[in-house]
């Protein structure tokens, strides 16, 4: 793939920003570079000198555990850092297209309308699917950049994995990116294991979810190192905080923290499944590959105003496309999923 045509010019271009970590690197020494406090910090522990820029060390933890080389891992302050770095270099205003598949992640949109970057909207199929004839029309010379979430927020589905290879295969004058999210959550194998053969994929995973560390602001993207050296280049110098590389490192060798998280979510998402099948207002619930349901009542609006009343919050996505009377809701622990089937079947007998 010749990415330089896809990539805007004068990002391709940029001399970034040296910073002083850049500059010189290594832990010993008298630092006397970056302006830094050589004091310490008024805290327990000290913050006073500047993250590693690159992140190496929790790159390499994440290079074993996601079996991908670490020259293929960009980190972000969230995924939403990636989400946006990447509409930033390869889109400007009028000249290139995003297309997205609603309902979906509502960051891509967002991220779009803060850059100024037109959006197509090809809607799932009925039963949430991708709708490649429609997306295949839509694809012009204008489209830089497909975003398909998978397993999808907030229906919950995986997208079929032979649509997705018909994109990845149809369009390649711009970049397919697999939001994997919910990845940790689904049997399904992660696209970033197929980096090799699609040089126009990006994949984007986060800890914020199966990894329980959603305050931490970590999120990753997979992709040709052409591309993880652009992302490097136009990100601010130091985007992930000493005190998140800290923490991660530390949570990336606690595997069976989250080992046992996905099968106690899992569980749980069996129990609340087969509570929710007996309340007769419950329409539909939607199969999930994530840590959520979403389900349509009847009633969902008064529903979900009855809830927040009993201090319960769920996510009601009724306004949204294709999802009319739905509610999304997270999966919590026994009690408080128990407490939720409570206050569902109080309202209702009332
Ligand atoms: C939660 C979520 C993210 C994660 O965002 P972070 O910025 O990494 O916390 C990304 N994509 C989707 C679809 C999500 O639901």
């Amino acid at each position: 793939m010749d990415y330089q045509k896809y990539i805007l010019p004068h990002i391709w271009n940029l001399k970034p920003y040296s910073s002083a970590r850049d500059e010189f690197k290594g832990n010993e020494g008298i630092f006397l570079d970056a302006n830094e406090n050589p004091l310490g910090s008024p805290t327990t522990h000290n913050w006073n000198r500047y993250p590693d820029p690159y992140q190496l060390e929790i790159k390499e933890k994440l290079s074993k555990i996601k079996n991908c080389p670490k020259e293929n891992i960009f980190l972000g302050n969230g995924s939403d850092e990636a989400i946006d770095l990447l509409i930033r270099m390869t889109c400007t205003p009028g000249q290139q297209e995003i297309i997205i598949c609603p309902p979906t992640y509502g960051m891509y949109e967002v991220s779009a309308n803060i850059n100024n970057i037109d959006l197509v909207k090809v809607d799932l199929t009925d039963n949430y699917q991708l709708d490649i004839p429609t997306i295949v029309k839509a694809i012009n010379h204008k489209t830089r950049l497909i975003f398909i979430c998978s397993p999808n927020n907030p229906t919950g589905n995986k997208i079929n994995r032979i649509d997705i290879y018909q994109i990845l295969n149809h369009f390649t004058e711009g970049f397919v990116v697999i939001d994997e999210a919910y990845i940790d959550f689904s049997d399904e194998p992660s696209f970033l294991l197929e980096l090799k053969q699609f040089p126009n994929l990006i994949v984007l995973q986060t800890l914020s979810k199966a990894y329980g560390l959603a305050s931490l602001r970590l999120g990753m993207a997979f992709a040709d190192e052409v591309l993880i050296n652009l992302f490097n280049k136009i990100k601010p110098p130091y985007n992930i905080s000493g005190a998140t590389q800290e923490q991660v490192i530390v949570a990336l060798d606690n595997k069976d923290f989250v080992n046992n998280s996905i099968k106690e979510i899992r569980s749980q998402i069996k129990y609340l499944i087969s509570e929710l099948e007996l309340i007769s207002n419950v329409i539909k619930i939607y199969p999930s590959d994530a840590n959520f349901l979403l389900v349509k009542f009847n009633e969902a609006n008064r529903l979900f105003d009855y809830l927040i009343t009993q201090k319960v919050i769920t996510r009601n996505r009724s306004s949204v496309p294709l999802c009319s009377d739905t509610i999304r809701i997270t999966i919590g622990t026994q009690l408080e999923n128990s407490s939720l089937i409570q206050n569902i079947k109080e309202f209702y007998n009332h």
